[in-house]
């Protein structure tokens, strides 16, 4: 049986801003419990919601982001429930009338080609404080810290076919939010999280299945098992005869499957209104173009641009942009090196990115700075040294041992690009090894390899290698 996967996503970005959306209430992550919660977040009788102004220019920044319609005029709605961490009895959320509407974002897939996935709709939110359950002994902790921060929930329609498009969608729309610099985009303090609804059909059917809906997912590897786990288990419910119900599910990473969290018919009637308290949210053409003015290339643009202007792959480009900092990092490396992009590119994302990864560190925390790695491109580029050469360069320079050229010199590692040395080495290899070359001789050419690596052993890895090869070639045959 043909099974398709239908996913649509919801995601909370936090946006970056001083105070909070209603009130004037820090919102700096990880300050000690309940001193960043003034009387609107509390919710003391007769205290009024002001709206953050920042926080309208960001989901503008975000609409626009997305090719999105603003709408002019939207709603703050009440979404009533109780819960400890939520003292109002309500939290204040955008319903029928969201600020953004209707807009689209293109999704690079595995194989290089790309989908557009649609977005419904992202409106404007506050977030509740945090319940802490550890170390109260039997009680529960309620940190207000949280209670008002500004979210943008972005709906996308259900558009995806493969937890590995909803990845792909999740870490495009997680670039863009840093690219718009709207979202610090971490995922580990939950300032970008997501909820992925799930169902599967029969490929042939037109309608789609009943969904389930993951919760408050936060990393990109969650989404990814979680997702997949979920689709197994729709999928034998139905093949055992069984009917999915529309339920929220949690994703236990541990034992890696999801369980039921509430049921539908558990679940709340919100009794949205819209909020007495605050009035339609009016956004001017004017707001709208003094935005337009201030946004950044983004990253589609960037990865165009990367392709024309330095010929490099889609891939490549790709990876690249994924972050503004790496994008920059670059083209300053090319800038300053005018060494090959492609050549930049590959010690990027080869040795510099690993590097990085494996310090968990991010680019603009790079030890090795832009002017010190355009140096080893160049060194690279004018035969100072060969590629295998300067990854021991570029460990150094990791190390803080100093400039590439000190470095070069101070480890004696400058190619030896005099062909009388390379000569005389060659001749020694060949009279060393007068089997292998006899071997070579009589048609076994893969033994070229042998003498490559023999003259490169004896010469720690100096040789010129293109030198090498030719001179090599001409005393094999002899
Ligand atoms: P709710 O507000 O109850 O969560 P929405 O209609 O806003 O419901 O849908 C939420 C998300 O679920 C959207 O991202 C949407 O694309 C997705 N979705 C809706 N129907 C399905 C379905 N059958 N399968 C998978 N995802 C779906
Ligand atoms: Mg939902």
């Amino acid at each position: 049986m043909e099974w398709e996967t239908v996913i649509g996503l919801e995601i909370h970005a936090q946006l970056r801003t001083k105070s909070k959306i209603f009130s004037g209430a820090a919102t700096e992550y990880g300050a000690e419990p309940n001193t960043q919660a003034c009387a609107v977040d509390l919710a003391f009788p007769g205290v009024l919601p002001v709206l953050n102004e920042e926080v309208v220019r960001m989901a503008i920044k975000f609409g626009l982001g997305v090719s999105a319609e603003i709408s002019p005029k939207s709603v703050f709605a009440r979404k009533n429930y109780f819960y400890p961490d939520l003292p109002k009895g309500y939290q204040i959320s955008q319903f029928e009338l969201p600020i953004v509407g209707k807009g689209h974002i293109e999704v690079q897939l595995e194989d290089g080609t790309f989908k557009r996935i649609n977005i419904t709709r992202a409106h404007l939110e506050e977030d509740a404080g945090k319940s802490l359950h550890e170390d109260f002994h039997g009680l529960s902790g309620i940190d207000l810290n949280r209670a008002g921060t500004p979210l943008l929930e972005i709906v996308s329609e259900p558009d995806m076919r493969s937890a590995k498009e909803a990845v792909a969608y999740l870490k495009a729309i997680h670039s863009l939010v840093r690219y718009l610099e709207i979202c610090d985009g971490n995922m580990q303090e939950g300032s970008f999280r997501c909820d992925a609804n799930v169902s599967v059909r029969r490929k042939s059917d037109s309608k789609l299945g009943t969904r389930c809906e993951l919760k408050n997912i936060n990393s990109f590897r969650y989404v990814e098992r979680a997702i997949n786990y979920e689709v197994e288990r729709q999928i034998s419910v139905i093949e055992a005869g069984g009917t999915i119900s529309q339920e929220t599910r949690l994703y236990d990473p541990d034992k890696n499957e999801t369980r039921t969290m509430r049921s539908k018919e558990e679940a709340n009637d919100y009794r949205y209104f819209p909020d007495p308290d605050l009035l339609p949210l009016v956004v001017t053409n004017s707001m709208i173009l003094a935005v337009q003015d201030d946004m950044p290339e983004l990253p589609g643009q960037k990865r165009e641009r990367f392709m024309t202007q330095y010929a490099l792959t889609a891939y490549d480009a790709d990876l690249l942009v994924t972050s503004r900092a790496l994008a920059m990092y670059f083209e300053t490396v090319v800038k300053e090196s005018k060494a090959q992009p492609k050549l930049t590119a590959n010690w990027i994302m080869g040795d510099l990115s690993g590097a990085l990864n494996k310090a968990n560190l991010d680019i603009t925390e790079s030890p090795v700075a832009t002017t010190q790695l355009a140096k080893l491109l160049q060194r690279i580029e004018d035969n100072t040294i060969s590629g295998k050469i300067a990854k021991t360069v570029f460990e150094a320079m990791w190390n803080n041992e100093g400039d590439v050229d000190e470095i070069i010199d101070k480890q004696g590692l400058k190619q030896v690009t005099d062909s009388g040395a390379i000569e005389s080495l060659v001749a020694k290899i060949i009279a060393d090894n007068p089997e292998q070359v006899a071997d070579y001789r009589s048609g076994k050419d893969k033994l070229f390899g042998f003498f490559v690596g023999q003259a490169m052993k004896a010469s720690g890895g100096k040789l010129n290698p293109q030198q090498l090869n030719q001179l090599l070639k001409e005393k094999l045959a002899g």
